[in-house]
């Protein structure tokens, strides 16, 4: 699936060809704590135990993360007669950055390394929530590559996916991949937590993968199945100091790497 290059119907951000360091990071339950479609799904939609069914269809290998099955997540929230912007309050009362994220950002900003949200999730609600937790000035130097939303006059409201031909809807790798063209291309540190980081696992320089607690590590699975080296990470705190390391230096992303937790 990461063959093919399925056309994109969302514009993207430039390229940031520049810079010597990227970071390039999924947002639900990387940045934030919790995955915001699955609390969605959970608590407003078709609920957990169905979720979870079709989550471990992925990681079994019987179907790659589905495009369609994420829909359906979704259009179980509509159908329960939940408006988008109820959604998007509901978002903001409950979803929580991670303990690390700030400061990170802070620093990377500081030290002139682009922070990049590559997400499954709907730009507009992504957008809304982090503005709510960082501040919308610190939101605003942050670029988000997601998909959109779609309301109809009545109130119900879809998602309008970037790679309508691409079983991952968006499929992340084609954030990453304009980068590998580069003649002098930056590294690129990617972050991630679930089966939509699939695509993408396998083209970062150095991948951070953040540890579970309920048990729901899908992109650790997967990338410990596939032998593609990662790092776990438990918060963006334990993860700053692994990338300062490598920004000033003092390890290579190979050493990092072969260390396999942050
Ligand atoms: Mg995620």
């Amino acid at each position: 699936m990461t063959d093919a290059i399925p056309e994109s119907t969302l514009p993207y951000p430039p390229v940031y060809k520049d810079k010597r360091f990227v970071v390039l990071s999924d947002w639900d339950g990387t940045i934030t704590t919790q995955d915001s479609n699955d609390y969605m799904t959970d608590n407003l939609g078709f609920g957990k135990a169905r979720r979870r069914a079709g989550n471990l269809e992925i990681l079994a290998g019987r179907q790659t993360f589905s495009r369609d099955g994420f829909r359906e997540m979704l259009e179980s929230i509509a159908a329960n007669g939940h408006s988008f912007d109820e959604c998007k309050e509901v978002l903001k009362k409950n979803i929580k950055l991670d303990v690390g994220f700030k400061d990170f950002n802070a620093w990377c900003a500081a030290n002139d390394i682009p922070v990049v949200i590559v997400s499954s999730g709907m730009a507009p609600s992504i957008r809304a929530v982090l503005s709510n937790l960082v501040g919308e000035e610190v939101a605003d130097t942050i670029d988000i590559i997601a998909n959109e939303v779609e309301i109809e006059d009545n109130g119900k409201w879809h998602i309008n996916f970037r790679h309508p031909s691409s079983g991952y809807g968006h499929d992340k790798s084609r954030a990453i991949l304009p980068y590998k063209d580069l003649e002098s291309p930056p590294l690129l540190f990617f972050f991630g937590d679930g089966v939509s980081d699939m695509s993408a696992a396998r083209h970062a320089d150095v991948l951070f993968v953040k540890q579970k607690d309920d048990g729901e590590n899908d992109l650790a699975a997967y990338c410990t199945r596939e032998g593609i080296k990662h790092i776990i990470f438990r918060d963006f705190a334990q993860a700053l100091r692994v990338v300062q390391a490598v920004v000033r230096g003092e390890k290579t992303p190979a050493e990092v790497l072969a260390a396999g937790k942050a």
